[in-house]
This record gives structure tokens, C-alpha cells and sequence, in this order.
């Protein structure tokens, strides 16, 4: 059998007794996971999944989640998770667009799916809790399992094993096809990144619909047969209480949870975290500040990497020998190429700014159905990212920031990023995303929407004289606008778009 369970079945077969999985009340051994993958496959066989067909999947990060998508996976289906919070036009769309015939979802957050099921006649499965108890193990002894992994099918490293939508800032949401290679092609590139064992213990509190949760986290993890914490929802307190009683020692965030862990953290022990090795950040940039204050709050080191749904996540890694090169991503990981380039395509010096390229395994073989959008964002199998960097004598790269969210102020380009980084300096500071906004002299200007620290008041003047004395005068904010909590998307990151600009305030 080769397919993206091959790997974990291997393991159950060697170490059954090995925890495979935690959540905060649940402990999962490999062997359980494979009996549960088998009677799970067994079912969705029954009701007709067949290889190839698109089976649109949602449920929270819960050992659930893990069952159902490595059960689709060995009957040789191409899946699509979705986020939990998706809206019923949301999961039409993604059904339509992607052929899909079966719909299934976790039985707390199936109502939109089921809907969508309905309307179009297809077939719709709720996921039910997993039955871990001794009766349900007499049914599914490893015999039955192995028979039923018999009927596993073959794929070949070129099937299409998911499709995965990504949010859509520009237009649709366009699917990124991802073939079995690109997603078993994701343990290798970290396994020596991390200097991998399988005594490594995971935790995250990342959605496992996410690329970074699914394929970084989750696959890895389970293809070197180490433990994997699972924690949904996440909040700091959860989170750290989990690094602390599982003994976790890597850990895998986006930026914002680290930001809320260091608020929290002020009465924890170190103790609590002594076993922690590694902190994996990835999906948005990581302010320095917060490297510096995480690793004396938690004696732990965060590592960044960077990735987009387009590579299954992975790109770039910090090196883990040197540790963390501080507003850097890293640099390519074996076997990915990454490079800056102009408008016209060519390479740009080193230290220039361009926009990041990247070739290697985990790139995917091109957005589902959608020829026109392949064409202009892979080039001679070079991924387009939309992203502005520089590349170093190193091969560091720097995510400037993404095309997209650029300023352009009176015809100089402010990066928001750079100016993001400077505000975290600030004490009362916990989160702020700079934004543009219409100017009828300057084009554009800089607003900078800050989160203060609970009970601080900032008062706007000495700020921005703060800011005068650190950045260029062209990228100090003009106009500051405090708000409680910034938008988050599902994957933790700032929303930049889903600020209301509006109440951002008018400049004229
Ligand atoms: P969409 O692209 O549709 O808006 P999204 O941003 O959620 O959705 P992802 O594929 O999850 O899509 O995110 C990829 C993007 O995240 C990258 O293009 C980059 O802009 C940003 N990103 C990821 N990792 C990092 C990082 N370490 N530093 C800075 N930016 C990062």
C-alpha cells in the first residue's frame, strides 16, 4: 500500500502501543488509531467513497478530525477541509466548484454542510465521538484491520490528495491542488529541520483544515511516529497547561498565540515548560519582540517558517544550528529553491527587494479548474507567491510584506510590516496591523489600528513622537485608532482586510 497512511500504518504495525495522539482528556495509541482509521475507511467504503472522488470534510482539530481525514486517504479519495466557521454560500461554492459527492462534517458543526447536502442531493456523513472503549476494540481486532486494509488502494505520487481552498482576499477562493507527493514530500523537508525524533511530543492548538495544522504539524508528526496534542479551541491558559502535563516538546503556533501566551504568562513557573525544545511559528511574521520576550519567558527558541497553501505550507525554516536569524524566515529548506524577481522576471540583487518565487517538492500541481489562474502563478514549475522579500548572502529571506498589502504613500513604498515591527517595541502595545487608507494628496496613508495592553491608555501625540524618533517620516502613522481586539481569521492571523476602514477614519 502507498498513499498518504502508508507511513503511520507502518508504525502501528511495529510500536501499537506508542501514544499516537492527546487531547486534553483523550490518549490515542497507534494501534487505536489505525483500528479507528480501518473501521472508519470500512464505513465510507460501505456508502460508496471511492478513489478519486471529492469528499468535502469539516471539523475542529480533535483526534476526529485525524481519524476521518487518514481514513478518506487510504480508500484513495481527494480531500477538501474547510474551516469550521464556513457560512452554507461558502460550502456551496467549494462543493460546486469542486465535484465533491461526499459531504461530511463533525456532528457539532454539520448543520451548513448538511444543508448544502441536501440542496444538492448528495451524500452527507456526521462524524460521531470515537468509541475507545474495550467493546468497540473486541470489533475491530488487527486481523479485521488488516483485511480491510487490503482493499487500500494504490495511488500514485501524481493523484491529487487535496484540494485546499484558500481564503479568497483577491476574487474566489481557488483550490490548490495537492498531490500525494507534494503532501508526503512535507515530513522529509522537516524531519532533519527539526532533528525530528519520535520521542518528539507535538503540540498545537492550529486548525487542522489549515495547511500549516494538516501538513506541517499533523503529518509530520504522525509519519515519524511521535506524539501529537491536540487543543480546539485554543486559549493561552489551555495551551500552556498543555505544554506543561504532556510534556510537549515542540509546540506550533501562529504569531498572534504566542503574543497571547506572553500576556498570560506572568504567573507560570518555567518548570512548566522545561521540556519544551522548539516553537514552530509560521503563517504570519513573527515580531521580534516576541522572540526575544518567548524565549526568556518560556527558555524556549521560536523557529519561523514560511509557507502558502500553494506549497502545502512549507517553503523556508530557520536554521535550527544558527537558531533564529531575527526578521528572517530562514532560508530554503532541502530540495526548494527560493528567489526574489522583478516585474519582468529577472533575478534581483541580493538585498533587493523582489517577489518570492519558490520551487521544490511541496509545490502544487496548479489550482483545481482553474487553467487561466495556474498559468500566471506557476512559471517553468516556479510558484508566484504575491509576496515582496529580499534574499541575503546567506540565503536568509525576508518577507517584506505581501504585494497586496503594500502602501504607497505620496510615491514612496511604506512596507506595513516594518512599521508593525517598530510599534511592538512600544510597552503598551500588544497587537497593531498598519493599513492604507485613501489619501486625496498622498494617494494612500498610513494608518496603524492598535490592541493596547489591558487598562494602559496611549495617548496619541507621545506616540507618534515615539514613532518619529525610529521611523522615516514618511512611514509614521498619521492616524492611530485603538480598538479592543484586532480581526482574526481561523488560523489565528490578523485580518488585515476584515478591518472596518471606515472607522479607521477619513484624512483628508
Ligand atoms: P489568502 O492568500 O487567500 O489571503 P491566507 O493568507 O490565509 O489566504 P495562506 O496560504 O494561509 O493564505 O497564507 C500564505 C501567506 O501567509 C503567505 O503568502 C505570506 O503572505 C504569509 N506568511 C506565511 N508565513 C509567513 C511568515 N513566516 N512571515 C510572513 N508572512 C508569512
Amino acid at each position: 500500500m502507498s498513499n498518504l497512511v502508508s507511513r503511520l500504518w507502518s508504525i502501528a504495525e511495529n510500536t501499537p502501543e506508542r501514544i499516537a495522539l492527546r487531547d486534553q482528556s483523550r490518549t490515542i495509541t497507534y494501534g487505536q488509531l489505525r483500528e479507528q482509521i480501518a473501521s472508519t475507511a470500512d464505513h465510507y467504503s460501505s456508502i460508496g467513497v471511492r478513489r478519486d472522488d471529492r469528499v468535502v470534510f469539516i471539523a475542529p482539530s480533535i483526534p476526529e478530525f485525524v481519524v476521518t481525514y487518514y481514513a478518506l486517504h487510504a480508500l484513495g479519495a481527494t480531500v477538501i477541509t474547510m474551516n469550521v466557521m464556513s457560512t452554507r454560500p461558502e460550502i456551496d461554492y467549494v462543493v460546486g466548484d469542486s465535484g465533491a459527492t461526499t459531504l461530511i462534517a463533525w456532528h457539532e458543526c454539520a448543520d451548513a454542510l448538511r444543508g448544502v447536502a441536501d440542496d444538492r442531493g448528495l451524500t452527507f456523513v456526521a462524524v460521531a465521538p470515537l468509541a475507545l472503549g474495550a467493546e468497540e476494540e473486541s470489533h475491530h481486532d488487527s486481523a479485521r484491520s488488516a483485511a480491510v486494509a487490503d482493499a487500500y488502494v494504490d495511488r500514485s505520487d501524481d493523484d491529487v490528495a487535496m484540494v485546499l481552498y484558500t481564503s479568497g482576499t483577491t476574487g474566489r477562493p481557488k483550490g490548490a491542488a495537492l498531490t500525494v507527493s507534494n503532501i508526503n514530500a512535507i515530513p522529509d523537508a522537516f524531519r532533519p529541520a527539526l532533528k525530528l525524533t519520535p520521542d518528539d511530543r507535538w503540540a498545537t492548538a492550529l486548525p487542522l483544515f489549515h495547511c500549516f495544522g494538516q501538513g506541517v504539524v499533523m503529518h509530520t508528526a504522525l509519519s515519524f511516529g511521535c506524539s501529537l496534542s491536540l487543543l480546539s479551541p485554543f486559549t493561552p491558559n489551555g495551551f500552556m497547561d498543555m505544554l506543561r502535563d504532556h510534556h510537549t516538546t515542540i509546540a506550533c503556533g501562529v504569531p498572534t498565540m504566542w503574543n497571547a501566551m506572553l500576556q498570560a504568562a506572568d504567573d507560570r513557573s518555567p518548570d512548566d515548560f522545561a521540556s519544551l525544545r522548539l516553537a514552530c511559528s509560521g503563517g504570519a511574521a513573527l515580531p521580534a519582540e516576541v522572540i526575544r520576550a518567548f524565549s526568556e519567558q518560556f527558555g524556549a527558541t521560536i523557529l519561523e517558517g514560511y509557507g502558502l497553501t500553494e506549497t502545502a505550507g512549507t517553503a523556508t525554516f530557520h536554521n535550527l544550528d544558527r537558531g533564529p536569524k531575527v526578521a528572517t524566515v530562514g532560508s530554503a529548506l532541502p530540495g526548494f529553491s527560493v528567489e526574489a524577481r522583478d516585474t519582468d522576471g529577472h533575478r534581483v540583487p541580493e538585498g533587493e527587494v523582489g517577489e518570492i518565487f519558490i520551487s521544490g517538492p511541496t509545490v502544487m500541481r496548479g489550482y483545481w479548474n482553474r487553467p487561466d489562474a495556474t498559468a500566471t502563478t506557476l512559471v517553468d514549475g516556479w510558484l508566484a507567491t504575491g509576496d515582496l522579500g529580499t534574499i541575503d548572502a546567506d540565503g536568509d529571506i525576508r518577507i517584506v510584506d505581501r504585494t497586496k498589502d503594500l502602501i504607497i504613500r505620496g510615491g514612496y513604498n511604506v512596507y506595513p510590516r516594518e512599521v508593525e515591527e517598530i510599534l511592538y517595541e512600544h510597552p503598551d502595545i500588544v497587537e497593531v496591523a498598519v493599513i492604507g487608507v485613501p489619501h486625496a494628496h498622498y494617494g494612500e496613508e498610513v494608518a496603524a489600528v492598535i490592541a493596547p495592553r489591558p487598562g494602559a491608555t496611549i495617548d496619541t501625540d507621545a506616540l507618534r513622537t515615539w514613532a518619529k524618533e525610529r521611523l522615516s517620516a514618511y512611514k509614521v502613522p498619521r492616524i492611530f485608532t485603538f480598538v479592543d481586539e484586532l480581526p482574526k481569521g481561523a488560523t489565528g492571523k490578523i485580518l488585515k482586510r476584515a478591518i472596518d476602514r471606515d472607522s479607521v477614519g477619513a484624512v483628508t
